[in-house]
C-alpha cells in the first residue's frame, strides 16, 4: 500500500528525483536560515489560529491581544524578553524574529477582524487529517484546515500563511484532496449536508488531475529521474549536489 501526501504529488509532478529524495528516502534538505523562518512563521500562525478555534469551541472567542500573547510565546524562545527584543541583541544569530512579528501582529488583526465576528458557523474540524483511499493499493493523505458548520451548511477552509503566496493554481491538487475526502465522508455520512470551499474558486480544481499523478506516481518503478534544467525548482533545490551525479538513466 502506497501512501502518498497531496504536497508528495505536486513535488513529484514537478520533478520526479526531488519527489524520491525528499519524500521517499527523506534526505535532509539544507534550508537558508531565512527558509527556515518562514516555515517556522507559517507554522506559528496556523499555530495560533488552531489555539483560537480550540477555544472557540469551547464557546470562547479569544481577544486580539490574546492571539498575539499567543504568538509572542510560541514565537520568541524562552530565554529573550522585550529588552532583548528592543535593542535586537539577537540579531546576528536568530535573524530578524521581531520584523516578522510586526508582520503576524497585523495577519492576527485581520484574522481575527474575519473569525471572530458572529454568525460564522461553529469549527467542527481544526487542522484534521484525512485519508483519501483510492483502490486497494495507494491511498492520499491530507489535512483540513478548518471545517465550519453552520445547520446544514459546511464550509471548508483552507489557510495560505507565506509571506509570498503562491498563484492559486498552486493549490488545486490540495482542494481536489479535500473534495474528494469530503465526498467520500459525506457519502457515507452526510448525505443532505451542502458544503463549500474557501479561498479558491473549486470550479477550477480539478480532481482528475490528482488522481492521474497520484497513479502514474504509484505506477512508476524504483527510478525517479531528475528534470535538471526544466524546473526553476532546480534554483533553491537542496539536492542539487545529488541531482548533479546522478546516472541512473534506465537503458
Ligand atoms: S536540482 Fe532540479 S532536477 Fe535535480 S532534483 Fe532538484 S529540482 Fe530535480
Amino acid at each position: 500500500m502506497l501512501t502518498v501526501g497531496v504536497e508528495g504529488i505536486k513535488d513529484f509532478q514537478v520533478c520526479e528525483l526531488y519527489y524520491q529524495l525528499r519524500h521517499r528516502d527523506k534526505e535532509l534538505e539544507v534550508l537558508s536560515s531565512r527558509d527556515l523562518m518562514i516555515r517556522r512563521f507559517e507554522a506559528t500562525l496556523r499555530r495560533v489560529a488552531s489555539f483560537f478555534f480550540w477555544k472557540r469551541q469551547d464557546g470562547i472567542i479569544p481577544s486580539y491581544s490574546a492571539l498575539l500573547r499567543r504568538w509572542e510565546r510560541l514565537w520568541f524562545p524562552g530565554d529573550m524578553d522585550a529588552y532583548d527584543i528592543a535593542v535586537e541583541q539577537h540579531e546576528v544569530a536568530r535573524g530578524n524574529m521581531a520584523s516578522f512579528t510586526t508582520t503576524a501582529a497585523v495577519a492576527i488583526m485581520r484574522f481575527h477582524e474575519v473569525f471572530a465576528a458572529d454568525g460564522l458557523g461553529d469549527p467542527i474540524a481544526i487542522d484534521q487529517p484525512f485519508i483519501l483511499p483510492v483502490g486497494k493499493e495507494l491511498r492520499i493523505e491530507g489535512r483540513y484546515d478548518l471545517v465550519l458548520r453552520q445547520g446544514n451548511e459546511h464550509r471548508v477552509v483552507m489557510f495560505t500563511s507565506a509571506p509570498r503566496r503562491p498563484p492559486l493554481s498552486w493549490f488545486t491538487m490540495d482542494f481536489a484532496a479535500q473534495r474528494l475526502s469530503y465526498e467520500n465522508k459525506r457519502d457515507r455520512e452526510w448525505r443532505d449536508i451542502n458544503v463549500s470551499y474557501s479561498l479558491y474558486d473549486l470550479a477550477g480544481c480539478n480532481s482528475k488531475e490528482l488522481l492521474y499523478w497520484a497513479r502514474l506516481l504509484q505506477d512508476k518503478n524504483d527510478v525517479f529521474v531528475p528534470r535538471r534544467g526544466f524546473t526553476t525548482y532546480c534554483k533553491t533545490c537542496p539536492f542539487d549536489s545529488t541531482c548533479r551525479d546522478w546516472r541512473k538513466w534506465p537503458r
